[in-house]
């Protein structure tokens, strides 16, 4: 028996992201420190916070202890990420040792496959992307609600930022300016913390989803509601999400949506499928029709695809009809403090719910546990961190 396992210490840590662009981290010291008076030992990877403006020595002054990517590696129980580490970490994980984050497990391909093989080699993955998010015991650990409000509020900044004229009426003794219109198109989590964001800023703003539910929602906020004939009934796939359309039911969308989005200066698009490939909702023939100086956010755009044609994850392009497209890519790590602080809340929340008397206890019964945890077989029994 090693002195961990007699002194019953729990030993959590948190890595450097490696992905290229990533700037959160998995832990804050003000989350550390609460971690700390609960009895677990935390460490912290030299650096990891450097991307969200945290200094190793923060991580100190909360109770942590700060070592190598190694030695982290070596004495974790659990290790807590933001994303799947990538391809040069994944492999050093060691059976038992637990892996907590948005691992991307709906990911098919090489991706998904890494994350098979660290199952198979015993390495225990718990995916928060997985979480069943409608249970009201998972809100506390909706990781994916967290960032994608980050994402949905930053994607109206960027929309702001990028546009030429005032999102709000200004009155002024050089003129009057009218407010800008605002489309955000899907509803969900991010469209209606864009649409909150968007009209704070003094905008005129529409929402629109093909989710019936999703009218009630977007008028609350004070927006308008945009309905399409052909889809507001249609779009339902159950447990709050959207189901994918019909290529007969997506061509009609877009071509009642043609119309409707060239009224508007600003569309910000935020309409995802679950493990689905994102529709896309403005065509090129629609982005040539919008005005010069109109604002296209692609909130969706990924390596899949995404709902503006042409969109490119990361990159601004101006048409040669001066229409902005902005392809969103990652924007929690955009404001990687704020996303941090939120996720680390998150996935300490995950992290409490398995441990039991200090030590972790994995119960397949569960529906949060058996929903998130990736493995080859589900085993017949809990299996405890002392196994
Ligand atoms: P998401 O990221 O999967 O999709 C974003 C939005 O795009 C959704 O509103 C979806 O309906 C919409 N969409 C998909 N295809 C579309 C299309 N062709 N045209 C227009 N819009 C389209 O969704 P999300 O933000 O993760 O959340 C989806 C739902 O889950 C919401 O109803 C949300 O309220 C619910 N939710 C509930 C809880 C909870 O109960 N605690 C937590 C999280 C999310």
């Amino acid at each position: 028996m090693t002195a961990r396992e007699d002194a019953k210490v729990l030993v959590v840590a948190a890595l450097t992201e490696r992905t290229p662009g990533e700037r959160r981290v998995a832990l804050v010291p003000e989350v550390v420190e609460r971690l700390v008076t609960q009895g677990f030992e935390v460490l912290v990877e030299s650096g990891a916070g450097a991307g969200a403006l945290i200094s190793d020595d923060a991580y100190v002054q909360a109770g942590a202890k700060v070592s190598g990517l190694e030695d982290v590696l070596d004495r974790a129980d659990v290790v807590l990420a933001v994303r799947r580490p990538t391809p040069a970490v994944l492999p050093k994980l060691r059976a038992g040792q637990v892996l907590i984050g948005l691992l991307d497990a709906r990911m098919a391909g090489p991706e998904r496959a890494e994350l098979d093989e660290a199952a198979a080699r015993g390495v225990i993955l718990l995916s928060l992307d997985l979480l069943p998010r409608t249970l009201p015991r998972a809100q506390t650990m909706d990781a994916l609600s967290s960032q994608a409000s980050v994402a949905g509020y930053r994607a109206a900044v960027v929309a702001a930022e990028a546009f030429g004229r005032y999102f709000p009426m200004m009155i002024t003794a050089a003129g009057t300016a009218r407010p800008a219109k605002v489309l955000v198109l899907g509803a969900g989590v991010a469209g209606l913390q864009a649409i909150g964001t968007a009209r704070r800023l003094g905008a005129q703003v529409t929402g629109y989803d093909v989710r019936p539910a999703a009218e009630g929602e977007v008028k609350s906020l004070g927006a308008t509601f945009l309905k399409t004939a052909t889809t507001v009934a249609a779009g339902d796939g159950g447990g709050g999400y959207a189901r994918a359309l019909t290529p007969a039911e997506g061509a009609a969308q877009r071509a009642e949506l043609d119309a409707a989005i060239r009224r508007f200066d600003v569309v910000i698009t935020t309409a995802q499928v679950p493990g689905g490939t994102p529709p896309v909702l403005v065509t090129a023939e629609t982005i040539e029709a919008m005005s010069a100086g109109s604002v296209l956010v692609d909130l969706a755009s990924g390596p899949l695809g995404g709902n503006v044609a042409g969109s490119v994850p990361g990159e601004r392009v101006v048409t040669r009809g001066g229409v902005t497209v902005i392809g969103a890519g990652n924007l929690p790590a955009q404001m990687a403090s704020g996303a941090s602080a939120a996720y680390s809340r998150n996935v300490t929340a995950m992290l409490t719910a398995v441990v039991v008397d200090g030590a972790i206890l994995l119960d397949p019964a569960d529906d949060i546990v058996a929903a998130v945890w990736i493995h080859p077989a589900v085993p017949a029994e809990g299996t405890t961190h002392d196994e």
